[in-house]
């Protein structure tokens, strides 16, 4: 991934400042020390879309007489997964709500 703040590529392997509080997360650039947060409800939404998507498609396939109402909300589960996907950015902030720093390690 890149910072948006100064736009260069960051591994999350040597992100030594970090802070997850449920789905949303914060993380510190160590090239610039700018914190950088992830909207929490895109996750949400990520991750409930694709379960119901797999549901949707599991329902499909093991009774084939629910086919009708479960294919649509699973494809249309699969679309609000990539849509919320390609909205998950990284976005600067200032710091973090409760500045308490974690060390990775
Ligand atoms: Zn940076």
């Amino acid at each position: 991934m890149f910072c948006p703040h100064c736009a260069k590529t960051l591994r999350f392997s040597q992100v030594s400042e970090y802070q997850v509080e449920g789905m949303q997360r914060y993380i510190r650039c160590y090239h610039c020390d700018t914190w950088l947060a992830n909207s929490g409800r895109i996750v949400m939404t990520k991750v409930v879309s694709f379960y119901l998507a797999a549901a949707g498609f599991a329902v499909s396939y093991f009774w084939p007489e629910w086919q009708l109402p479960a294919l649509p909300v699973s494809i249309f589960s699969l679309v609000v997964m990539l849509m919320s996907h390609l909205m998950d950015q990284w976005s600067v902030v200032e710091h973090p709500p409760a500045p308490r720093k974690a060390k990775a390690g």
